[in-house]
């Protein structure tokens, strides 16, 4: 029996990159016995012709092609759950239009979950050869944290780029909250997942569109909304530094006791009122970090809008 696979390619000002995408997945297409392709490509409020050549691809081939578009730049987050909502494919694949994420891996990924009974086959580059050394620097430093202080694991290098069976995408749906960070998500529901690896690839064509502070913010945000840890670091910084308060002045009163009470030490106690401002306002940032999320959440804003839809 013939198998959809649905493809999910969110893109947001990827003009020369959406024919050569289509081409070179045709191609792994053609070697796949049993298997048909669905595109749902989405367009994340592009500013350039993305959505023209969308629309080419679809009327050239109607059965096959579809696409979503939103009414402004919503995310990628966004785009990934837009697509997963209109799949209807026995399978799911989610990649990047760049081709940075080669579609050659197809094959392996079916078999990983056909044969050997995988729920989900992902990709890990294991070298990020021809990104700036500090991105990569941080990148590391990211993943260590965040697997320190998350239940839910994130592995370093793990890609968006997966093939997941249909129960396994349904999960996901079922997380229909407003701040998504897929990389979490995929990793919360579960399930058997395999992993291949291979070496980063360049942009086929375009640029990327993450920024070093975008990319900073967006990591800040996964650690928020996959951990509590801050939070309890923030009590406990509060704790530690009442007690060690609390010592202090058991030491001053009894030295006051014992050898009077010049007045003296005004300088430690401008530093120490400093101090405990400055961490006061550390911790309220943390929770104040949540609370924005929390805003965010309960005002259950759709995460997109659609425009255009065939
Ligand atoms: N993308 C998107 N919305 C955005 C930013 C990016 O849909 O706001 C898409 C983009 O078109 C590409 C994928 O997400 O298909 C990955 O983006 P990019 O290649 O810029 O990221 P990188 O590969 O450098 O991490
Ligand atoms: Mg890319």
């Amino acid at each position: 029996m013939t198998k959809t696979i649905s493809i999910i390619v969110p893109c947001y000002n990827e003009q020369e990159s959406i024919p050569l995408f289509y081409a070179a997945v045709e191609k792994v297409a053609a070697t796949l016995a049993d298997h048909r392709i669905e595109y749902i490509f989405v367009n994340d409020g592009s500013a350039d012709e993305s959505l023209a050549e969308m629309r080419a691809l679809q009327a050239q081939d109607p059965e096959h092609v579809h696409y979503i578009s939103f009414s402004r730049n919503f995310s990628k987050e966004a785009a990934l759950y837009a697509g997963l909502q209109a799949a209807t494919g026995d399978y799911v694949s989610v990649m990047d239009v760049d081709l940075q994420d080669p579609p050659e891996l197809l094959p392996e990924m079916i078999h990983g979950i056909e044969v050997e009974g995988y729920d989900c086959v992902g990709t890990r580059r294991t070298t990020r050869a021809g990104e700036p050394p500090v991105r990569s620097f941080f990148a590391k430093q990211f993943y260590k944290i965040i697997n320190r202080i998350s239940q839910t694991e994130i592995v370093d290098g793990a890609r968006d780029y997966r093939l997941m069976t249909r129960q396994m995408v349904n999960a996901i749906l079922e997380m229909s909250e407003y701040n998504r960070f897929s990389k979490g998500i995929f990793s919360w529901v579960g399930f058997d997942t395999k992993y291949l690896e291979y070496k980063n690839q360049d942009r086929v064509a375009g640029q990327t569109s993450w920024s070093f502070w975008g990319l900073f913010k967006y990591s800040l945000d996964g650690i928020v909304t996959f951990s509590e840890t801050p939070l309890a670091i923030a009590s406990f910084v509060g704790f530690f530094s009442f007690a060690i308060a609390l010592l202090a002045l058991i030491f001053i009163v009894i030295r006051a006791l014992i050898f009077g009470d010049p007045t003296s030490g005004w300088p430690s106690l401008i530093s120490v009122i400093l101090m405990v401002g400055g961490l006061q306002l550390l911790c309220l940032g943390i929770v104040g970090k949540y609370i924005g999320k929390i805003y965010l959440e309960v005002k259950n804003r759709p995460v997109y809008i659609v425009k255009e839809k065939k």
